[in-house]
């Protein structure tokens, strides 16, 4: 048994915490009672369920740490000149939304002409190749276009590039970037993650790698993994015995590159409103069949328009198949409208939303193309009943929930601002409940595992704008030390 003592936590009444093979077994005991166990001294930093990210692409945004990160780079010059400086032929994370000049295949033949480049869009929407990559790649007829022959691709072709990218990674490759995010997920005080991998852009190598490691996650105090395979093939998920289906299956694009189906058009494209990527009927058909063979299920709606798909499909069907605790989920939700907010509460559907992206977007580029139309409305869904989880949507923004709940808590529309404990619960209590997992992960409790992230100091106690200087000074998984600051 180890004793954990002397920290703070948002309940005064826990003093000391008792953990034996993992578990959470007694509070307040009195360690000086027990002196043949070890006793963990926390100096007065604050403790908090270890967090939870509902939405990571785990696996294959590790596979592309390896590559070079485009994150900060502002024009197509700052790409040409760090892709040349470092020398890899990947590179992913850019975000060219406000460029007057946009990327394409001949301002990375810049980077080489003799070695195949190839670049990905922070919101993975784009992905551009170089001339001497798109002279090896085999396009099919059906998907060639005036985009493609300028290297980019998107929609169907964006598709069929990147699972021509993964194929070429191997078991190792996935094994070792695993351990690499393995090890950034407890830095950031993170022990479990809904790990949404593979599907029509990737195949199902990562999936498949992923249910190993859920499996691994179970018995051991690796970290713990919630997998959803991105496909829309039931048999392949019945036949492994999985509970989940879904993730990132795209109902339609993004607000940063105009393709979220939106209501009324873009603020700074009148002739467009974006689209929807399924149809009425072969959504219904996929959202029937997955509930009925019990599948708790997830899609991609960011768009008011794609919210409203997905909302009343889900309605219709829960109205025909009631299921009180189906727990299905919307990710993202950045537009909604009334009607979609009533049918998303009577459902009981769950939103998966990632704060950061209104912290990081909603002041210029959603301004730009929305003007002043309400986004991310995390308080009228939670006045309204709705269970919220939190999530970074990894590496389209980095694993890191302190700067998630301090987005959510220092909104710029006041209306939407969340208190400290409801940005908190996004990460821990209500994310628990999307893998129905209230009773083992997100609070403190007795038969709860001993999973902790250790805080610099009490969030509580900090002013809203200083809670993203937070550290974390431990993380720990079920009882056993991951990381340490101390
Ligand atoms: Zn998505
Ligand atoms: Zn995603």
């Amino acid at each position: 048994m180890k004793i954990f003592v002397n920290f703070d936590s948002d309940n005064k009444d826990i003093r000391s915490i008792a953990v034996e093979n993992g578990i959470i077994r007694r509070f307040n005991i009195n360690p000086e009672l027990y002196s043949n166990c070890e006793t963990i001294n926390l100096n007065r930093c604050f403790l908090s369920p270890g967090f939870i990210d509902i939405h990571t692409h785990f696996l294959h945004s590790a596979l592309e740490l390896d590559g070079t990160d485009l994150k900060k780079v502002e024009n197509i010059d700052d790409i040409i000149a760090i892709m040349r400086t470092e020398g890899k032929n990947k590179g992913y994370g850019y975000d060219d939304g406000l460029w007057k000049i946009k990327p394409n295949r001949y301002a990375l033949d810049v980077i080489s002409k003799t070695e195949p480049i190839f670049i990905v869009r922070a919101d993975r929407h784009s992905i551009i190749v170089n001339s001497y990559a798109l002279g090896l790649l085999k396009i099919p007829e059906n998907l060639k276009n005036k985009y493609t022959e300028n290297g980019i691709f998107q929609d169907k072709s964006l598709i069929w590039i990147n699972k021509k990218i993964f194929e070429t990674y191997t078991e190792s490759d996935r094994q070792r970037a695993f351990e690499t995010a393995e090890k950034l997920a407890f830095k950031n005080g993170i022990t479990t993650v809904h790990a949404l991998e593979g599907g029509d852009g990737w195949g199902m190598e990562d999936p498949e790698f992923m249910l190993k490691k859920e499996k691994e996650g179970a018995s051991e105090s690796i970290l713990g993994i919630i997998l959803y395979p991105q496909t829309v093939n039931i048999n392949w998920v019945k036949e492994r015995g999985l509970k989940r289906i879904g993730g990132c299956i795209l109902l339609d694009g993004s607000i940063g590159g105009s393709t979220a189906a939106l209501s009324e058009p873009y603020c700074d494209d009148p002739s467009n409103n974006g689209k929807l990527y399924f149809s009425d009927k072969a959504l219904f058909s996929l959202v029937k069949r997955a509930h009925l063979a019990e599948l708790q299920m997830s899609f991609h709606a960011i768009g008011d328009r794609a919210v409203e798909q997905i909302s009343r499909i889900y309605n219709e069907i829960l109205t025909k198949y009631p299921n009180e605790n189906s727990r299905h989920r919307i990710e993202h939700c950045e537009l909604l409208s009334q009607k979609s907010l009533n049918l998303i509460y009577k459902n009981k559907i769950y939103l998966s939303v990632q704060p950061i992206f209104e912290y990081l977007w909603g002041d210029e580029l959603y301004k730009v193309r929305l003007g002043n139309r309400k986004t991310n409305v995390y308080k009228t869904m939670l006045e309204k009943g709705i269970v919220l989880g939190g999530g970074s949507d990894f590496n389209v923004t980095d694993m890191n929930p302190i700067l998630g709940i301090h987005a959510a808590v220092n909104r710029l529309d006041s209306d939407q601002k969340l208190t400290k404990k409801e940005a908190f619960d996004l990460f821990t209590a209500n994310a628990a409940k999307f893998s129905f997992g209230e009773n083992k992960i997100g609070t403190l409790k007795e038969g709860s595992y001993a999973d902790f992230a250790v805080l610099s100091s009490n969030p509580y106690k900090c002013p809203d704008e200083k809670i993203k200087n937070l550290t974390i000074q431990a993380t720990y998984k079920k009882g056993i030390l991951k990381y340490s600051n101390y």
